[in-house]
């Protein structure tokens, strides 16, 4: 019998600068839509091809 979410469930995006795919957090529950990179070091690093 199913109970709460099986964490596989959760969505799921590609983090495009250490091209790893990373789940939903709690923390990102009022925000998952604007998550872009899977922690606060990728996101300070540029994707690679981006030269601005
Ligand atoms: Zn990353």
């Amino acid at each position: 019998m199913p109970r709460g979410v099986a964490k596989r469930d959760l969505p799921t995006k590609t983090c495009p600068v250490c091209q790893r795919p990373f789940a939903w957090r709690k923390k990102w529950e009022r925000d998952w839509a604007n998550v872009v990179y899977c922690s606060d070091r990728c996101r300070r690093t540029r994707p690679a091809g981006t030269d601005s």
